[in-house]
């Protein structure tokens, strides 16, 4: 190493950028329901040093010499994703959802292969079959999507969609549907189908496991997820599968996509995995599902309509029609008041990915602040207020003083500078 200790402490230019982020999480309302904050632990872990080490392959089957730690680290984190989520395989390698999600499609098909997946606008995510995806481009997608209704999702027309089409696999899971899936007519509908039934839980993991919403574990052969989410780890992914589908998935996973496991984040997992065995997280994600059911009554007072009229997890969707303005305004009202937050289409939607007529909200972050219902009228009234001032940069900075000051009763990583 060449540079002196004088100079690393001297790159004001990143120290100014890590301080700023920082600072920027403390002092806004953090409502994007894809996001949470880890603890220091998982933090500590994330930044030890096994960000060196190079550990391509498996426990005890490994392309690098030095890897008995690793090896120790990575059979621990996958025993706890087992136990957590009683799986019979677990992969903790994957970098992120989507490469989980790629592993675990081509662990069971083949390029063109027909994929029955959720349409974005009603919910769905990229990775299952979007044209802009690796998954709309190497496989024949398909898509189901939500009862214009009820905007629940319709069963009937999947089953209907999987005998017709035959996928080779159904996937199911969303990112913006905001109730309870029912997986065994998903795994009715794969039957019927002679599919493979994927179920990516990206979003709900942390609830799954606190066992307050319907494990996809005995439904389907492979279940991918997100560590990031509720389940309130590091980025990254996983995928957990039947015993029969273990190899495959390994060998998609690495050599198949993937280079040398990112073992610091796979000792970040093992962390977080860790803290959603303790008790306290079940206390922690039932927090989550009350301060979302009390954030979705007060926007109802409100006046403004829900996707589905509510919710049954940590996220609301707003749909903004009525209100005359679009996802894209809003979101960008909510920054100038200091509140996090995406545009987000809604099932039926005329506008474009870009404007959107939705807003999605979630109460994962801000309940591991320490937020409780009470605290969330007074978040309801942020953003109601700011959506009605969308026009009116000084209401909107007057907001965002507002929202400093309340998110100071919270304190974030009181002890770090950055
Ligand atoms: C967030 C999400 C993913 C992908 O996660 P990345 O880590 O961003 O790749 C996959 N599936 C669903 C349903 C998600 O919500």
């Amino acid at each position: 190493m060449s540079s002196s200790k004088r100079d690393y402490h001297a790159d004001n230019q990143l120290e100014a950028i890590l301080a700023g982020e920082l600072g920027r999480q403390r002092d806004n309302l953090e409502m994007i329901a894809s996001e949470n904050f880890v603890s220091e632990r998982v933090l500590r872990a994330a930044a030890s040093v096994f960000t060196n080490k190079y550990a391509e392959g498996y426990p005890d089957r490994r392309y690098y010499g030095g890897c008995e730690f690793a090896d120790r680290l990575e059979s621990l984190a996958v025993a706890r994703a087992r136990k957590l989520f009683g799986a019979e395989h677990a992969n903790v390698q994957p970098h992120c959802g989507s490469s989980a999600n790629m592993a675990a499609f081509f662990a069971v098909m083949k390029p063109g292969d027909p994929l029955l997946g959720m349409d974005m606008s009603h919910g769905g995510h990229l990775t299952h079959g979007a044209p802009v995806s690796f998954s709309g481009k190497v496989f024949k997608a398909y898509f189901y999507g939500v009862r214009r209704d009820t905007e629940i999702i319709d069963y009937d027309e999947l089953t209907r969609l999987a005998e017709e089409i035959r996928p080779k696999v159904i996937v199911a899971g969303a990112s913006s549907y905001p109730r309870i899936i029912d997986f065994e007519r998903f795994r009715e509908a794969a039957d019927r189908a002679g599919a493979v039934l994927i179920v990516d839980m990206a979003h709900y993991a942390g609830m799954v496991a606190a066992g307050l919403y319907p494990s996809p574990v005995p439904h389907a052969e492979i279940v991918t997820s997100t560590t990031h989410k509720t389940l309130r780890g590091p980025r990254g992914g996983f995928v957990l599968c039947r015993r029969t589908f273990a190899k495959a998935i390994d060998d998609e996973v690495f050599p198949g996509l993937q280079g040398g496991p990112l073992m610091h984040i796979i000792a970040a997992k093992a962390a977080a995995l860790a803290e959603a065995l303790e008790p306290d997280f079940i206390d922690y994600q039932r927090q989550i599902l009350r301060n979302a059911a009390r954030l979705a009554t007060r926007l109802v007072d409100a006046g403004y309509r829900l996707v589905t009229g509510g919710t049954d997890i940590h996220l609301v969707l707003i749909d903004l029609r009525s209100k005359n303005i679009t996802g894209q305004q809003a979101e960008a009202a909510l920054d100038k008041a200091g509140i996090t937050a995406n545009k987000n289409s809604i099932p039926f939607d005329r506008e474009r990915y870009t404007v959107t007529s939705g807003l999605r909200l979630g109460t994962a972050a801000l309940t591991t602040r320490g937020l409780g219902e009470c605290d969330m009228d007074e978040v309801a009234d942020f953003v109601t207020t700011a959506l009605q001032s969308i026009d009116d940069d000084t209401r909107l900075r007057r907001i965002r003083e507002q929202v400093t000051a309340f998110c100071r009763k919270f304190p974030l990583y009181p002890g770090l500078d950055f």
